[in-house]
């Protein structure tokens, strides 16, 4: 609408030296250009700035510290088998906690106990903590194959969201596995891939998946990421997760850069 405005008086403007009849108005026209350019120019620029201020980056396998974006957060998981080898990791695998919450997740899986762990968790809110630089080996996989590759731990970005997974219906409404009640507008009924039937799901939030698609990006040129899997892809037997309300091929076809779907 600014556009369309700023070219319309640009036009009124630019009769006035022919027309006299614009002569009353023209330098009303003149001062309404000069302001709508200072409004173009001052949006599109804060834009700029805003974008490039919230922008992820990496540096030395780390999401850039807290001071400079107020979206990460670190935990540092003792859960990991060093450094990967031989050019990887080139997969991004990804999950659904399951879990209640953000924190709780992140604390599970820097629990020696848990013998689980991840390289980052996205939060409802689009809040990311690290767990492990991602350089390293995480364990997030467990048992799996694609194609010729088992134990998927060994080629893999391991990104969890905080997310219920399935969900029951009960006679009041939609409840997760720890019992808490779901509202219906964050619920998505859907097909899993392996299932026949139509299930509740807990919804991923808008900013979750625009975070992700933002970290897809910025690990697909940082590591030559060739594929993007769900857990579900590589552990058919035993994991649904990241589930139907997820948007694998959307992300799959917006977040890498050379896609390669028979990785070997
Ligand atoms: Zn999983």
């Amino acid at each position: 609408m600014k556009l369309i405005k700023f070219l319309q008086n640009l036009v009124k403007a630019a009769r006035w030296p022919k027309n006299p009849r614009c002569q009353g108005v023209a330098p009303k026209a003149l001062g309404k250009v000069w302001f709508g350019f200072l409004q173009i120019f001052g949006s599109f620029h804060l834009g700029k700035e805003h974008k490039k201020k919230n922008r992820l980056r990496i540096k030395d396998h780390i999401l850039l510290p807290q001071t400079e974006n107020p979206r990460i957060s670190y935990k540092i998981t003792p859960n990991h088998s060093g450094e990967f080898k031989n050019n990887l990791p080139d997969i991004i695998i990804l999950h659904y906690t399951a879990g209640s919450s953000l924190q709780s997740s992140a604390d599970w899986l820097c629990n020696p106990e848990s013998k689980a762990s991840a390289h980052v968790i996205i939060g409802k809110s689009g809040n990311i903590i690290q767990l492990a630089p991602f350089n390293f080996i995480t364990w997030h996989a467990g048992k799996s194959k694609w194609k010729d590759r088992t134990n998927l731990n060994n080629y893999s970005i391991g990104i969890e969201l905080d997310n219920a997974g399935q969900l029951e219906k009960r006679e009041d409404g939609y409840y997760t596995w720890f019992n808490k009640k779901i509202d219906k507008k964050n619920v998505k009924l859907a097909k899993h891939k392996f299932d026949e039937e139509i299930q509740p799901w807990d919804k991923y939030t808008k900013i979750q998946l625009e975070v992700l698609e933002e970290l897809c990006k910025l690990l697909s040129k940082t590591y030559n990421i060739k594929q993007i899997l769900g857990h579900d892809d590589i552990s058919p037997d035993r994991k649904r997760d990241p589930g139907p309300a997820f948007p694998l091929q959307q992300l799959q076809k917006t977040s890498l850069k050379n896609h390669y779907p028979n990785l070997q």
